[in-house]
């Protein structure tokens, strides 16, 4: 399922330090060379530090932040944690930006299409219920403000899911809490969400292998060299359903309420930040294969788009990838 390969099975002689665990649903991992902390203790601080992150914005907890504000049926303005607020606003951000294709109020729709945490046979949902569920979908029915952050449900039903951009807000969030404490070179990983610091050893980068966008592959379509970077990668295969031999992909269209079907497999984005990283990935993905490169150009972001093309694919670039077509 992971489209990204760790640095690790492609550097075997690399002297970093590397722990791995779970997270959000997934796996996480990181390399890290020179520790300041001993291994255990480094790994009991990142545990506790993802443990926040989830107790403030996972679906999957009935008590977090985030599933008390989709639970309440208030409509006045509630406080909220910093943490909570920075990543509602860039979700709010990227939403505006591609038009609504990332739009992380289209939760009850993707519910409703058995992606959420409520586990339910996967079958496509009756019209109604999906006419009802979209109903409550649209981002600018979450207010926000600062100073003090807050927000404002504008109908009581409204319910976000912010599983498409919460893995890359934690990697942001484990990298600065290494570099804070004095590490230069490492990568963290939280479920092929990166973000790479520095080099894997003395001149030499960090690598990720990208595979080829289909359930099992690790055949490698690039190796990337990482700076000091994040990226994201949003797939179509990632998760999905098969009902009467055809398949349904767990990243939705907002435009449709319908899983995304077009010829666009997987979208890799880099970007200084993971948390738009991530965001941008689904929205891109969402967008399809035509719209979705021209909404990169437009935006200046770098991005590796797989279009499947007969029975192969073919590789869209842009910004600083752009030119760098594989064959
Ligand atoms: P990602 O793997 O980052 O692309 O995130 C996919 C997850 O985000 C799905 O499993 C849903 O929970 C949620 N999601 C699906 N479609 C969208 C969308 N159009 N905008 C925002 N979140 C979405
Ligand atoms: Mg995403």
């Amino acid at each position: 399922m992971l489209l990204l390969l760790a640095a690790a099975s492609l550097d075997a002689a690399a002297a970093a330090l590397r722990l791995a665990g779970e997270t959000m649903g997934t796996r996480y991992s990181l390399s890290v060379r020179n520790p300041t902390l001993p291994a255990a203790e480094l790994q009991a601080e990142i545990d506790a530090l993802l443990e926040d992150i989830n107790d403030a914005m996972s679906t999957w907890r009935p008590t977090s932040e985030l599933s008390r504000l989709n639970q309440t049926a208030d409509t006045a303005w509630i406080a909220l944690s910093p943490a909570l607020h920075e990543v509602l606003t860039a979700a709010a951000t990227v939403s505006a930006q591609t038009a609504g294709a990332f739009d992380a109020t289209v939760g009850p729709v993707v519910n409703l299409w058995g992606f959420g945490p409520q586990t339910r046979v996967p079958v496509p949902p009756p019209a109604d219920a999906l006419t009802a569920a979209r109903a409550r979908v649209g981002f600018r029915q979450l207010q926000l403000a600062d100073a003090p952050p807050r927000a404002r449900k504008t109908r009581p039903d409204l319910y976000v899911d912010l599983s498409a951009i919460a893995k890359g807000y934690a990697v942001d969030r484990v990298a600065g809490w290494l570099a804070d404490r004095g590490h230069r070179d490492f990568m963290v990983e939280i479920g092929g969400e990166i973000v790479s610091r520095g080099h894997a050893e003395a001149g030499r980068p960090w690598q990720i292998g990208v595979a080829w966008p289909t359930p099992d592959s690790t055949d490698v379509e690039r190796v990337l060299s990482l700076g000091d970077t994040a990226l994201a990668t949003s797939g179509d295969y990632q998760r999905y359903f098969e009902f009467e031999g055809k398949r349904y992909a767990h990243e939705i269209d907002p435009a449709t309420g319908r899983p995304i079907e077009h010829a666009l497999a997987a979208v890799t984005v880099l970007h200084a930040s993971c948390m738009y990283a991530d965001a941008y990935a689904t929205g891109l993905l969402v967008l399809g294969p035509t719209r979705g490169p021209a909404l990169a150009r437009e935006l200046g972001l770098t991005a590796l788009f797989l279009i499947r093309d007969g029975t192969s694919f073919r590789a869209v670039t842009t910004g600083e990838l752009a030119g760098e077509e594989a064959d």
